[in-house]
This record gives structure tokens, C-alpha cells and sequence, in this order.
């Protein structure tokens, strides 16, 4: 076994503290590699403090992972030791079923196994993640990582990067098409990013007033306060595809009367209660309400191509790890520019 430390919290009401835990060895198809930065998810906070209620402790979050590779098994053809390596939301799937086989394995039938909080089929026991100084992934489920982009910037890509980039690619956004963004945090801006890079006229639709200039450098033709109703009134019927990235309660029929003809709702964002939907917000227009949940492993590569390719990466606020209970804090107030990564020499 492999003696690696990391940050966990021992129960949903715990700050997140040091923890040192084991990683199984390197099997003949598993990549080693030492974690140089990970972003913090919202995610990362609603399963810390148990709020999809569906979380095994200790925990040690964390699924937007970049490092450079220690150690490869005797089986493994993509990676060599030095290269750069990143992790994404999953470490497993049954790659046997059909999800599986078409790429889709975020939604493999027996059940993908998540960088953390996950039942870990390999050890029996539960999967720790990327606030830790090193980490061990089966080949499949690692992603080639560039050079030519600044690594930090990167690691937001595997989780915020792929989760927007991939509805976006799904529905065909692109030139011609209206696109609300609601809610710039990390999620958020990078939807910004890759709306305006597919070539969309996009919108951010935001509760932070001091959020505007932002939007408009992250790439955003427009900007609306929606604590504002006269700004939300003139935006009905207005566009072909709102992104939701909320991470708290609000109230989706409002945006869903900004949708036009046959336009499309992608919801991303999980609050951790449910909300009312009337069904007249959604028989106008013939409306949809849809969903999206992070990517497979072969857009979550495509995206990071795409990036490299045409210099896309998260804006980022680098900590130290030892402030990731403070940028919980902060997160929860909105207060993040776009993405924290926390920096693993820190730990
Ligand atoms: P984040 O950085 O905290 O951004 C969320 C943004 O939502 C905030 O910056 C804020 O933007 C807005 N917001 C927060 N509270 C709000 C409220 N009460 N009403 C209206 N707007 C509010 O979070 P994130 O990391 O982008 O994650 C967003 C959500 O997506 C989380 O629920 C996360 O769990 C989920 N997620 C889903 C997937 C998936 O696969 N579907 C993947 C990753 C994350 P403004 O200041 O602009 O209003
Ligand atoms: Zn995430
Ligand atoms: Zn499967």
C-alpha cells in the first residue's frame, strides 16, 4: 500500500483537517502520479457537508486533479513516468455495458465509480480524492494533459470545463443562438468561455452586481441582475438555451420563461432541495426542461484538446491548502473568482 496524506472532514459538521490514509499499489494498468494542483468543486462542498446525504466519512473530496506521473504498471501504453496527468469526476466504470461502450460512462448502468465518495470496487472500500499529495487511476480513466497551458487553470477543466462544454456540444449551441448562463462561479465561467467560443451570443444572468465586468471579459455579450424584475422582464421568451450552474435554492420557473420557441433548459447546478415547476412555465413555447451530469471519457479528452487548441482555461484563485475551509466560506457567499485550486505543495 501506499502511504499518502491528504485533507479530509471526519463528519458533515467537521472543518476539513490532515489526514493520512493508504492508495492501493500500481497494478499493471494503473498510473501513479503526484498531484500537483486540484480545484475545489461546489460539489466538493455539498458532499462534505452531507447535503446530497449520501456521504461515507472520513471524506477526502476533490475531482479536478493534475500531476505528473510517478510510476506506470507493467500493462499501461499511454503514460510514462514524468508525463502530465489529470483526473476527472470518475476513476471506474463497467466499460462493459452500453453507456460504457459509446463513452457515456457517467451514466454506466452498474454504477461509475467516483473520484471520491465512491465505492471503490477495487479495495471494497470507499475512494479518496484529489485534496490528497498523490493518487492512483486505472489508465482509462486518465486524461492527457498539455503543456502549453498553465497546469493550475487546467485542473478546473476536469470537472466545471467538461460538465459545460459537453451539454453545449450535446445541443449543438453555437452561431445563431442565444445563450443565458445563470450564475458565474466556476461551472459558470467556463460556460461563459465555451459559449462565446462556439460562437453563441451569451448572457449572464447573475445575482452579484459586481459580477458584471467579469462576464464581459470572461467572453459575454450581456449581463442581467436577476434581483433586478425589470432586467428579468425584458429578457422573456429571449433565448434558445439557459445553462443553469446554481449550486443553491432558487426558482427555475423564472428562467424558463426567458426560454423562445422550442428552446432548451440545461439544468447542471444540484441544489439539495427540490424545487416546483409549474407546468405552464414549460407548455408556452413548447419548452424543455433538461439536465446534464460532468462527461464521459472521451469528451472529457476532446474538451481538454479543444482547450489546448485554442487557449482555454479557467480563471483561477490559487490557496494553500490549509484555506480550503475558508474558501468554502467564501464560496458559499459567492465570492470566488472563478475557481479556487488549491496548490498540493501547500499540504
Ligand atoms: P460555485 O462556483 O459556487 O458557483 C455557483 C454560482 O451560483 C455562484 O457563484 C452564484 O453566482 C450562483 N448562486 C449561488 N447561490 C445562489 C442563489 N441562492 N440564487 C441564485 N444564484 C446563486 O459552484 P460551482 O462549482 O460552479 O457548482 C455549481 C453547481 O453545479 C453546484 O450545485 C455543483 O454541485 C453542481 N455541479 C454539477 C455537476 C454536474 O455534473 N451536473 C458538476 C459539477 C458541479 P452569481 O454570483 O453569478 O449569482
Ligand atoms: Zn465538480
Ligand atoms: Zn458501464
Amino acid at each position: 500500500m501506499i502511504a499518502t496524506r491528504g485533507y479530509a472532514a471526519q463528519s458533515a459538521t467537521d472543518a476539513l483537517g490532515p489526514f493520512d490514509f493508504e492508495r492501493r499499489e500500481v497494478g499493471p494498468h494503473d498510473v501513479q502520479f503526484e498531484i500537483l494542483y486540484c480545484g475545489v468543486c461546489h460539489s466538493d462542498l455539498h458532499q462534505v457537508r452531507n447535503e446530497w446525504s449520501h456521504t461515507t466519512y472520513p471524506i477526502v473530496p476533490g475531482h479536478e486533479i493534475v500531476g505528473r506521473v510517478t510510476k506506470v504498471g507493467s500493462g499501461v501504453t499511454k503514460f510514462k513516468e514524468g508525463d502530465l496527468a489529470g483526473v476527472g469526476c470518475l476513476v471506474d466504470s463497467c466499460r462493459e455495458c452500453d453507456n460504457c461502450k459509446k463513452g457515456l460512462e457517467q451514466f454506466c448502468r452498474n454504477g461509475s465509480t467516483g473520484t471520491y465518495n465512491g465505492s471503490d470496487k477495487k479495495s471494497g472500500g470507499v475512494t479518496y480524492g484529489g485534496y490528497s499529495n498523490q493518487i492512483v487511476v486505472d489508465e482509462s480513466f486518465v486524461l492527457k494533459v498539455s503543456d502549453k497551458l498553465p497546469l493550475e487553470a487546467v485542473a478546473p477543466l476536469l470537472c466545471a470545463g467538461i460538465t459545460t462544454y459537453s451539454p453545449l456540444r450535446h445541443w449543438g449551441v453555437g452561431k445563431g443562438h442565444k445563450v443565458a448562463v445563470v450564475g458565474l462561479g466556476g461551472l459558470g465561467h467556463m460556460a461563459v468561455k465555451f459559449a462565446a467560443s462556439f460562437g453563441a451570443e451569451v448572457t449572464v444572468l447573475s445575482t452579484s452586481p459586481g459580477k458584471e465586468q467579469d462576464a464581459k471579459q470572461l467572453g459575454a455579450h450581456h449581463f442581467a441582475l436577476t434581483k433586478d424584475a425589470g432586467q428579468l422582464k425584458a429578457l422573456a421568451g429571449k433565448f434558445n438555451f439557459i445553462i443553469v450552474t446554481v449550486s443553491a435554492e432558487h426558482d427555475y420557473n423564472t428562467y424558463l420563461g426567458m426560454l423562445d420557441t422550442d428552446g432548451v433548459m440545461i439544468c447542471v447546478g444540484a441544489p439539495p432541495t427540490p424545487s416546483q415547476i409549474t407546468a405552464f412555465s414549460l407548455l408556452g413555447n413548447r419548452r424543455s426542461l433538461a439536465g446534464s451530469a460532468i462527461g464521459g471519457l472521451p469528451e472529457t479528452q476532446e474538451m481538454l484538446d479543444y482547450c489546448a487548441a485554442n487557449n482555454i482555461v479557467s480563471d483561477v484563485e490559487v490557496i494553500k491548502m490549509a484555506y480550503i475551509n475558508e474558501a468554502y466560506e467564501r464560496m458559499l457567499k459567492g465570492d470566488v473568482k472563478y475557481r479556487f485550486v488549491i496548490d498540493l505543495a501547500t499540504l
